[in-house]
């Protein structure tokens, strides 16, 4: 059975003996709170728990190391829209330890792509319309500075509201140990 497959027949099941009741909520978070997190597959569940984060509590956005790559990208258009749509008042930005991001570079990316079918000319005639891949394929070198960037990304943003405080962290992906490294509330002006 595909992945598809199963999925489809769990939510069949799902749907009609009314699982979903014990989620339901609306679409304000009761916490007030957007999150920006890593997509790791370890922080699924953990990061909700190790918050204390329940269904309804907070917005979740999640990439590939809770990068923000750019000013006017989708990942500030959700934090802007849960702000001033969703009421949201705080913003968390939170990396983790061993992260798939850390180190990553573009030539091991495009050396996959190749092996994967990607022609090599397709890369060349991106860069020449001006397509910085190297960057874009790029990580960090260290989740600190990452955090620290993605915080001050958000907090400079032009459409932030000065009072809206936004914190770091960084989370163990085993134990769920969170550290703080930008305490919002010490650099918001009000
Ligand atoms: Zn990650």
């Amino acid at each position: 059975m595909s992945l598809l497959s199963s999925i489809l027949d769990h939510n069949e099941q799902f749907v009609t003996s009314k699982h979903y009741e014990r989620f339901q909520t609306t679409k304000f978070p009761n916490k007030r709170v957007v999150i920006l997190t890593c997509m790791d597959t370890r922080l699924l569940e953990l990061l909700p728990a190790a918050l204390n984060v329940k269904n309804g509590d907070a917005k979740i956005i999640k990439n590939a190391g809770a990068v923000i790559s750019h000013p006017f990208g989708s990942i500030m258009r959700s934090i802007l829209v849960g702000i001033y749509e969703l009421q949201a008042d705080e913003v968390m930005v939170v990396g983790h330890h061993g992260c798939g991001m850390t180190g990553l570079e573009a030539s091991s990316v495009l050396k996959k792509a190749e092996a994967n079918g990607v022609d090599m000319k397709t890369i060349e005639t991106l860069e020449f319309s001006g397509v910085d891949i190297k960057s874009f394929l790029t990580g960090f070198d260290k989740v600190e500075d990452n955090v620290q960037h993605s915080v001050r990304m958000i907090k400079h943003h032009p459409l932030l509201p000065k009072h809206v405080p936004v914190h770091g962290l960084v989370i163990c992906p085993d134990t769920g140990k969170l550290d703080l490294l930008v305490d919002g509330y010490q650099t918001t002006t009000t």
